[in-house]
């Protein structure tokens, strides 16, 4: 499968509004890899181009990346980094599949649908633990966190498997670390670089996460102003193997 990340920064994106850290003035400054788009990654599998979450600049970044098909979008989250772009596709043209857990939906639904959404999207519900089987591929959701509808993916297609985590805390269920267990590719949201918020796991545990379920490879992404920049994270993931830290309009083949 081939992956595309869209956008790679977390809830405020990169440079931050209004912020005048050292991380925001560079990225403001320079430019190139140091600016992030909100969280969207682009799936492209047999038959079926999969958005993974809706960036509220969504429409930039498919007229950037001139994306032309789309055959479903799959929420993971529903607050306003993951989803507030949703309103785009009103003007889609064509029909798409809305993948997302019941309880997760209904709160989409409150935050973010419109009328006119109901008449481009096919809502299709997904549940935690069960394979949703498509022709070639199959996605088995899992929850990323307790209480709150917040959902991590495992994509198979043929022998490979790449498992997204969406925006979890390093306090994971041993279902979810299984589901992880020698995966061929490991994609994890980690906002901050080290410091513990709880609601996140940081890079330095994605690292720990990642050796402890043996994946083959990882990608960080959904980068925050308070992590590394771009290029100061790359030279200390140089040293694990395997370890890629995500940039906009990065392409990856699994
Ligand atoms: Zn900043």
């Amino acid at each position: 499968m081939h992956i595309k990340f869209l956008g790679t920064g977390a809830a405020e994106g990169i440079p931050a509004i209004n912020c005048d850290c050292a991380h925001c003035t560079r990225a403001r400054n320079e430019g190139g890899k140091l600016v992030r788009e909100r969280n969207a990654i682009l799936f492209s599998l047999p038959g079926y181009e999969l958005l993974i979450d809706c960036a509220p600049d969504i429409r930039s970044l498919i007229n950037k990346y001139h994306i032309t098909r789309l055959d479903g979008i799959l929420a993971t989250r529903s607050r306003y980094d993951h989803m507030g772009g949703i309103k785009e596709f009103e003007y889609w043209p064509g029909g798409l599949d809305f993948l997302a857990e019941d309880s997760l939906f209904e709160a989409i639904k409150r935050e973010h649908w419109t009328e006119m959404l109901d008449a481009v999207m096919f809502h299709i519900p997904y549940y935690p633990g069960a394979s949703l089987y498509f022709s070639g591929f199959s996605i088995i959701p899992f929850a990323a966190r307790l209480r709150q509808p917040i959902f991590g993916i495992s994509v198979k297609e043929g022998n490979a498997r790449v498992v997204y985590t969406s925006d979890t805390p390093v306090r994971l269920t041993n279902y979810a670390r299984r589901v992880m267990w020698q995966c061929d590719l490991l994609i994890v949201n980690t906002p901050t670089f080290d410091t513990v918020s709880g609601n996140h796991i940081t890079t330095v545990e994605a690292i720990e996460l990642m050796k402890r379920v043996e994946a083959k490879q990882m990608i960080l992404t959904y980068i925050n102003h308070k992590n590394k920049p771009h290029d100061e994270l790359e030279e200390f993931v140089s040293q694990f193997q395997g370890v890629t830290v995500a940039y906009d309009g990065m392409v990856t083949e699994v």
